[in-house]
């Protein structure tokens, strides 16, 4: 799967430039949202550093060597993610003893930790300690959404990057570039800020099928239609067995809500025009809100998707 474009190209930019000024930092805090492109651009400045065939905008992307840090099968670039909830300290541990195996003398190493703040007390401790004696050829890429839950110390001998969303805007007009039609394109662009992921739905049946399907289940709790209840479990059942699924299908609810209370007091703001209106009497959409983030609390609770789905349509029918 092709990417939408390149992620974050102003950072790539000021990396290749520190690059070839040899100016480059031993470890960098990469922060932002999810979908943002740490990590793509993490694996890019590891191909940068390990290319024999870096040319003016980088790594080539093609050579055994890019493909392979592509893959995580490259030796000297580890990338680690957290084991369970967090990042342990045996982790941490072992990337300092597979700094010591290197057979050649400067021998390069990059170490990936994605999600950094999940990091235990001791792990950070020990990785403190690890970029407090920096030895020449080792390069730390650590990253986060959380940035306010990486100790201070540790984000203190980091050079630190933030990572900016992309836009919905760029993500619509991207689809759209690809002929994915405006409509679904705009919805899909207010979903997701992750490029790759936009695009995987856009190509994806199952998807549409879904969103169609939202959208109907939408339109029959506006409406304060008692079949609602019936139709989680008739059509969209199958759909919300998938987790992640199931969460875009509660913003999809709210998006819907959104525009229909929008409508109703006749802002421009509003991302789609829908036709139904129900609920005039004692519609309240703040109710409605409060139902859904209930029954996101839910599902993060792992209760069955189905079930948090049903729950909704009976707070929101009854109202
Ligand atoms: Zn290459």
């Amino acid at each position: 799967m092709m990417i939408a474009y390149d992620k974050q190209p102003h950072i790539r930019q000021r990396l290749l430039q520190a690059y070839h000024k040899d100016k480059l930092a031993h470890a960098y805090l990469f922060y932002g949202k999810s979908g943002v492109g740490k990590l793509e651009v993490a694996k890019w400045f590891a191909k940068l550093l390990f290319c024999k065939q870096v040319g003016e905008t980088g790594a080539c992307l093609t050579c055994s060597v890019c493909k392979r840090i592509d893959l995580g099968d490259f030796p000297d670039v580890d990338i680690i993610q957290p084991d369970g909830a967090s990042i342990k300290v045996e982790q941490v541990r072992q990337l300092k003893e597979s700094t010591h195996y290197s057979s050649l003398e400067n021998k390069r190493k990059v170490y990936i930790l994605n999600h950094v703040d999940t990091m235990s007390i001791s792990a950070a401790n020990s990785l403190l300690k690890f970029l407090e004696e920096p030895e020449q050829d080792i390069y730390f890429l650590l990253l986060t959404e959380h940035k306010d839950k990486v100790l201070q110390t540790i984000q203190s001998r980091c050079q630190l990057i933030p990572f900016v969303s992309i836009s919905s805007t760029i993500i619509e007009k991207n689809l759209i570039d690809r002929s994915v039609p405006s409509h679904l394109a705009k919805w899909i662009s207010l979903l997701t800020q992750d490029s790759q992921q936009a695009l995987e739905w856009a190509e994806s049946d199952t998807f549409f099928e879904f969103h169609q399907a939202m959208l109907h289940w939408a339109k029959l709790l506006c409406e304060n239609d008692v079949t609602s209840f019936v139709y989680v479990q008739t059509t969209l059942a199958p759909f919300i067995q998938d987790k992640a699924l199931a969460f875009v299908g509660l913003d999809i609810v709210s998006l819907y809500m959104r525009d229909v209370m929008l409508s109703a007091f006749d802002v421009s703001n509003v991302h789609f025009k829908h036709k139904s209106m129900g609920h005039q009497e004692g519609f309240s959409t703040k109710d409605m809100f409060l139902f859904i983030a209930k029954a996101k609390e839910r599902l993060y609770a792992n209760v069955s998707a189905q079930v948090c789905y049903e729950t909704l349509s009976i707070d929101i029918v009854r109202l």
